[in-house]
């Protein structure tokens, strides 16, 4: 049976990625010091298949720790990834993308292990190109309230880079556009669980700023077989791909979209747009496409659907 270790496990996205290893018949170390993950979303998984590891990556596990003999493949998630949560947590943020990250890259050299990195389009900050290749190299606030999470990440690439670079880690660097579905919490801030909330509570959505800036949305399963693919292919070393769906469209219309899924009319409320916000976000994918032969597969339709039912089991 091959070993994954995965760390963030616990987390939205982590957790349906543990899924997917477990159906193609990994047995999957997960890794997660719960800071925003539950082991909820893994109770599905008994320790014949997951080896569920309360522990925060910023410590380094040794083999009394850790005791797997071999592992293939090293995918490090572990990170807050919500603004609201980022902030609250911006300390922990910039030690795991940091410190979290070289520990994850050392036990890719221990095992001699393919690594994944789980970095982000934040790494591209306030864009001034669109849509966003791979080869851009960003327009980042260095300092400013989600430096913690996008110079974390970019630091992230950095050290995982290099340590392809000095020691032959076979690295993957995959950046996520806007992921979203079930195991979302309620509560977590970002746009995809606010707006459904509200709607389903009949509330009016919240749109920050105008509502002109643009986000590109990703269902979950689509993001998962991107990391899948990235994870299991060969001959990609040191490689770097956005994983996103190129539909780009303002939180305004996406708040349209969200209304009708929900079966509701459309109320909306303005707050003020939070500091250092992007204006836009897109990826282009054609590297993915071409190289893992990856693309969504997933509407926002189908998407929000699957999300509204999660959300309405668990309000
Ligand atoms: N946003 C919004 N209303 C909300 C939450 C977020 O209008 O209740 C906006 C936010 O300002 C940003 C976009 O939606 O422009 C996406 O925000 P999110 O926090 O989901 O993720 P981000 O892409 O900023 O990391």
């Amino acid at each position: 049976m091959k070993t994954a270790i995965v760390t963030g496990a616990a987390g939205f996205m982590g957790s349906h990625l543990v899924d997917k290893l477990v159906a193609e018949g990994y047995f999957v170390a997960a890794i997660d010091n719960l800071s925003t993950g539950t082991w909820d979303n893994l109770e599905q998984h008994g320790p014949e298949r997951v080896l569920k590891l309360t522990w925060d990556i910023t410590e380094y596990p040794d083999e009394t720790i850790l005791p797997l003999s071999e592992v293939d493949v090293v995918i490090h998630l572990a990170s807050a990834a919500s603004p609201v949560h980022y902030r609250r947590l911006a300390l922990e943020t910039l030690r795991v993308n940091s410190i979290g990250t070289e520990n994850a890259l050392k036990l890719a050299k221990r095992y001699h292990a393919r690594f994944v990195l789980g970095s982000t389009s934040e790494v591209y900050g306030d864009p001034q190109i669109s849509p966003q290749v791979e080869s851009y190299w960003g327009h980042v606030n260095p300092n400013g309230v989600r430096a913690c999470y996008d110079e974390g990440k970019r630091y992230g690439e950095a050290i995982a880079m290099e340590y392809h670079r000095q020691f032959g880690i076979d690295l993957r660097i995959l950046r996520f556009f806007n992921c979203y579905g079930p195991r979302m919490q309620s509560e977590d801030g970002r746009v995809v669980p606010n707006f459904v909330r509200q709607a389903l509570e009949g509330q009016a959505l919240t749109v920050y700023g105008d509502g002109m800036q643009t986000r590109s949305f990703c269902y979950v399963s689509d993001e998962v077989a991107g990391i899948y693919a990235a994870a299991t292919r060969e001959g990609l070393a040191g490689e770097v791909f956005n994983i996103g769906n190129p539909e780009e469209r303002t939180i305004m219309n996406f708040a349209q979209a969200v209304a009708k899924a929900g079966g509701v009319p459309l109320h909306t409320e303005f707050r003020p747009l939070p500091p250092d916000d992007p204006t836009n976000r897109c990826p282009d994918i054609t590297k993915a496409q071409t190289l893992l032969g990856w693309s969504p597969k997933v509407s926002l339709e189908e998407g929000l659907e699957k999300t509204f039912a999660y959300f309405r089991s668990k309000i």
